[in-house]
């Protein structure tokens, strides 16, 4: 087992009963204080441990890694650099520094005073420089939702879906942390009838519920990865919400794929849970029929079940949740997704992101997009303050959350929050 993972451990630090951030967790992320640069972080309970305080004080010096500046720096790429081996073993470490059994980390007063901040008083930045960016399309009950609308109900799936893990590459630069607000993207749209486009702010803003995974080592230009190695290259997970504009998107899409309908704002959970502290929930993924082709086979559980909803917040009034799914849903798990994306040779590289495609299960309930619960707009969702929505409206946020939970232990994201700002004036 995983030392961090033990599920009877207790930290000394207070931990709620039903938060995301157990001992068992120690995720990590950049946070900053109030007139400071940012610093690699963890969190238990309401609790950010600046780690590059715990390293000055010595806390990893058995360790003997490779560089300790990595704990200074207000990205998280350099630390991910120093490969699993290092990485975990400072994961191992912080279980043991906050476990109630070590009464002398307890009463160390220069560790409470100088690394330990509420969760509340501080902000969190981009917990990754994102290199490149994919975005797949990987729950077939998405797709097939999908083609219902778009193209025909009796061909959903188009013939290469079961056989390609289909993706396309976006945009990192727009990838911004939970908190950002959006603006209201603008476009061109073709109106209903209409034989020109016109432009506009979207009027069919839309959210998409994912998780991306963020890779933790290099490969070079040529090489490929087999799907018996891939997890060795996932450093963790982040619930990822790819925002869309489904008008300017349908407009713009032919022949080539989503562009500007997708790149004006994709928001981001602030901590990295380890794809290690994942290891107690792995599920067995659906059943891939027909058989996919030899380089994307694999052995074992890859599909990890984390369960995951979505809700909408009016202005000024309560949220309402209007999706509940789980990442087990997804047909291609992460490790076909990055073989996948290698196996033409394509260079993988430390702090690349890999969004899943929007996570959509069987029920209604369960569908990742608002376009597929108010199945384009037919159905409203009805809100908790009287009103409806059939997409987002301005000054509305959406928030995403995501966990595991077993009988022992509860693994989780804690939220990404995104406002919803009207168009900016021209
Ligand atoms: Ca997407």
């Amino acid at each position: 087992m995983i030392k961090a993972n033990d599920p009877n451990r207790k930290s000394w630090i207070d931990v709620s009963k039903d938060s995301d951030f157990p001992i068992q967790n120690i995720p990590f992320g950049i946070y900053k204080k109030e007139g400071a640069q940012g610093a690699v972080a963890t969190r238990i309970g309401d609790t950010v441990i600046d780690l590059s305080v715990l390293s000055r004080l010595g806390y990893f010096d058995h360790l003997n890694l490779e560089d300790t500046s990595v704990f200074e720096k207000c990205r998280l790429n350099d630390f991910i650099g120093l490969g699993k081996k290092q990485t975990n073993a400072v994961r191992d470490a912080l279980a043991d520094i906050f476990d109630s059994a070590n009464t002398k980390a307890a009463s160390d007063s220069d560790l409470k005073g100088q690394a330990f901040y509420k969760a509340d008083d501080v902000e969190m930045l981009m917990p990754v420089e994102v290199g490149d960016y994919t975005d797949f399309y990987s729950s077939k009950e998405h797709a097939t939702n999908v083609g219902t609308m778009f193209r025909d109900p009796d061909n959903a799936l188009l013939p290469n879906w079961k056989h390609i893990p289909v993706g396309y590459h976006g945009r990192s630069s727009s990838i911004v942390v939970s908190g950002t607000p959006i603006h209201r993207p603008k476009g061109q749209t073709l109106p209903k009838d209409a034989n020109k486009p016109v432009f506009g702010p979207t009027k069919l803003l839309d959210f998409e519920l994912e998780m991306a995974f963020v890779t933790g080592k290099q490969t070079r230009l040529g090489d490929s990865i087999r799907t018996a190695e891939a997890e060795e290259y996932i450093f963790g997970l982040v619930l990822f919400n790819d925002l869309s504009a489904r008008d300017i998107q349908k407009w713009e899409y032919v022949p080539l794929g989503p562009f500007l309908a997708k790149s004006f704002g994709s928001p981001i959970s602030p901590w990295v849970v380890t794809l290690e502290a994942f290891e107690p929930f792995r599920v067995e993924g659906p059943k891939q029929e027909p058989e996919v082709l030899p380089y994307l086979k694999f052995d074992g559980k890859k599909s990890y079940d984390i369960d995951l909803e979505v809700a909408i917040q009016p202005e000024k009034a309560e949220a309402t949740t209007v999706c509940n799914s789980n990442f087990k849903y997804m047909y291609w798990n992460m490790s076909q997704q990055l073989t996948h994306q290698s196996v033409n040779g394509c260079n993988i590289n430390v702090g690349d992101m890999y969004a899943s495609g929007t996570i959509s299960g069987p029920d209604k309930g369960s569908f990742g997009s608002m376009l597929e619960l108010t199945w384009r707009g037919q159905n409203p969702v009805k809100m908790a303050d009287g009103t409806e929505r059939k997409f987002i409206h301005d000054h509305d946020t959406i928030i995403m959350r995501g966990h595991s939970k077993n009988a022992n232990t509860r693994i989780g994201f804690g939220e990404v929050k995104t406002k919803i700002l009207p168009a900016k004036e021209d």
